[in-house]
């Protein structure tokens, strides 16, 4: 399952496909789109934002293309005109002079103007994006001590989309550990610095897992590359206390920490 980072990651490849070059080509499977292909043609993709896991397509004309891929819909960036082999359904098709970007499988697509965006029900529901660079730690920190959050407990607040969106499971026990706090904490009764680090690490972590992971040369990086802490180490070691990483599970899902310091 995809979480921020990859979404956004996977957002940009299509933006460097295809951002700002004027349309030949805007193909939708659904009939109630179809009557947008037309007034699409010459216009351009000024931007194409992530919400969580949603994608929203911003064109010039003011339009918005929402997806939402659920757990099958994958886009795919292609040569103009290329046909690939493929055994899922084509949905939407946009097309440039050079590149085109696919979109396969998702069922969950709308076209909304600004104002149906504005009220858009899941848009309305998720929380600012972890990869949002305007969402600074201070507002993190006080969305954490709202009413609404601060008796959550940390092991189901940080995969609540409602909370943050963009966090997913291996962000949440990264980040648990980074912070030394145990998964069953609440920020309503942890100290001033902790609610500090936590607020930085909620946007630390996830930004340098989208500028970083899987980047493997450290001579030409400048400054920390991520790398798992506690995620899929179950039983081996842990760096900071050389304590053994315990593997559970928590709001259904795995969850990894270190016993000896997160407390
Ligand atoms: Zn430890």
């Amino acid at each position: 399952m995809p979480e921020g980072p990859e979404i956004r990651r996977a957002a940009d490849s299509l933006e460097a496909a295809v951002k700002g070059q004027p349309l030949t080509e805007a193909w939708f499977a659904f009939p109630q789109l179809q009557r947008y292909s037309a007034s699409l043609l010459g216009e351009r993709i000024d931007a194409i934002e992530t919400r969580g896991k949603a994608l929203l397509t911003h064109f010039s004309n003011g339009l918005t293309l929402y997806s939402h891929n659920q757990l099958y819909g994958v886009w795919r960036v292609v040569d103009a005109g290329e046909t690939p082999q493929s055994s899922r359904v084509l949905r939407v098709k946009l097309q440039t002079a050079e590149k085109a970007i696919l979109l396969y499988s998702a069922s969950d697509i709308e076209m909304l103007t600004v104002d149906e965006l504005a009220q858009h029900p899941f848009l309305l529901r998720v929380g600012p994006d972890v990869l949002d660079m305007t969402l600074t730690a201070q507002e993190v920190k006080e969305r954490l001590l709202s009413r609404r959050f601060c008796r959550r407990q940390f092991s189901g607040l940080l995969l609540d989309q409602a909370f943050l969106a963009g966090l997913g499971n291996y962000l949440r026990v990264e980040i648990l550990w980074h912070t030394g706090l145990a998964p069953s904490h609440k920020a309503a009764e942890i100290s001033e610095p902790q609610l500090d680090a936590l607020a930085h690490a909620l946007l630390g972590i996830p930004r340098l897992s989208y500028q970083t992971r899987g980047k493997v040369n450290e001579k030409k990086h400048h400054g920390a590359l991520f790398r798992f802490k506690v995620f899929h180490r179950a039983g081996k070691k842990c760096e900071r206390c050389g304590g053994i990483i315990e593997k559970t599970t928590l709001s259904s899902r795995p969850f990894y920490w270190c016993p000896g310091c997160q407390k």
